[in-house]
């Protein structure tokens, strides 16, 4: 779908995507093998070109949150296998089997719907056990007293007529924190994964095919981690301190234009509220960019954004559809001009620790009506619009 607006838009530069997959991929070793997580449009950079790039790179595996959002990818094209991180409902057993997606498996409750569906039809759904060490969110509950009581029940659920149990994984809460508490947290969740898949191991008799934990942090920084696959997201897209450490570029680049000049008199009240009030004849932007787009209102008078002369303030509230910038003596910022809101020459890092958040926010944040333009060889090779333009 085409956008003939040029607005607010942003730039998924799939060259930065493969650079990043290639680095990781080197880092964590040929034979550890590679999920990527797509979950949430891909973070937002649109999970179907996200996923096509990563399958052609030579990634095993995707992970996303639910059915929906594996289906978009398999109805798309997209042959691997694909992991659903949350819940499906029980009714959607067969179509998870027809489609070939598999489904963690995260308590008793579950395992028992899930094989009851697989066993009615007479086929098999292909799981992943998901271990609670330590997230405290999803997944059997191992730590501690809860030890046996888990194995016996992660046992149960392998053995259960319709499931096919691929693989066992857990999630780590703290591993993207450098503090000593959290390195020993981390470690403490490892050694407790790794006693319940030998204890599993040892009581079924066979090994399981992917053993895997290492998100982001442990990619980065905990090579013990990696086990037969790692899963990371975020350093895959580029951001945060450990991509910038391995020299990842950021994939997303979000742009916007001026669409208005204005000057306004010393003592000018400017937008909802007037919250700020100029302190001098200013010459400001107004840009098509507001909330609705996914720049978090909470930045009102405090976000820079960049411009050809550099960082411009974003000058009181922050509209639904617009907000204005600062633009006094920046000569060469006129109507039209490009504004960088984040990506290669404004690091989202500033914007998310201003707003108190993290890069998984803004990117997330990016609204259906931004046009996405996918980049390979600094060339537009698709352009995709989320609004519902085909009637
Ligand atoms: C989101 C998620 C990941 C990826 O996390 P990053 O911090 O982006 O690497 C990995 N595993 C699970 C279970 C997740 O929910």
């Amino acid at each position: 779908m085409e956008s003939t607006l040029r607005r607010t838009w942003s730039e998924i530069d799939l060259d930065a995507l493969k650079y990043n997959y290639s680095v990781l991929r080197n880092k964590v070793g040929k034979s550890v093998k590679f999920l990527g997580v797509v979950k949430a449009d891909a973070y937002g950079h649109g999970s179907i070109m996200v996923s096509k790039t990563l399958e052609e790179a030579g990634a095993d595996y995707l992970a996303v949150s639910s059915i929906d959002e594996a289906m978009e990818l398999r109805v798309n094209g997209i042959k691997m296998p694909i992991l659903i991180l949350g819940h499906t409902p029980k009714e959607q057993v067969e179509r998870l089997i027809e489609y070939d997606i598999t489904q963690a498996v995260t308590c008793k409750a579950k395992a028992k719907e899930y094989s009851n569906e697989a066993v009615k039809i007479n086929k098999i759904l292909k799981i992943h056990i998901k271990v609670d060490t330590g997230m405290s969110r999803l997944g059997y509950l191992c730590d501690g007293d809860f030890f046996d009581t888990g194995i016996e029940g992660i046992l149960e659920a392998i053995n259960m007529r319709g499931l096919d149990a691929e693989g066992i994984f857990t999630h780590f809460a703290v591993s993207d924190e450098d503090d000593e508490k959290s390195v020993e947290y981390t470690k403490h969740q490892l050694k407790l994964f790794k006693d319940v898949i030998s204890e599993v191991e040892r009581r079924m008799g066979r090994k399981f095919r992917i053993r895997h934990c290492a998100n982001t942090g442990a990619v980065a920084k905990y090579p013990e981690t990696y086990m037969d696959m790692v899963r990371p997201g975020l350093l895959l897209y580029g951001y945060g301190a450990y991509a910038k450490e391995l020299g990842l570029k950021p994939v997303m680049t979000l742009k916007t234009t001026v669409s208005t000049i204005k000057i306004y008199p010393a003592g000018t009240p400017v937008s909802y509220g007037g919250i700020y009030v100029t302190d001098k004849t200013t010459r400001m932007g107004v840009l098509p960019y507001g909330y609705a787009d996914g720049f978090f209102r909470a930045l009102s008078n405090k976000a820079t954004l960049m411009t050809a002369n550099g960082k411009a303030f974003v000058r009181g509230k922050i509209c639904m559809d617009m907000c204005m910038i600062d633009i006094s003596d920046m000569p060469d910022v006129e109507v039209g001009s490009e504004i960088e809101v984040f990506g290669k020459n404004n690091p989202i890092e500033e914007l998310s620790d201003l707003a108190g958040t993290i890069p998984y926010e803004l990117t997330c944040a990016v609204s259906k009506r931004v046009p996405r333009k996918y980049i390979v060889n600094n060339e537009v090779i698709e352009q995709e619009l989320m609004l519902r333009m085909r009637g």
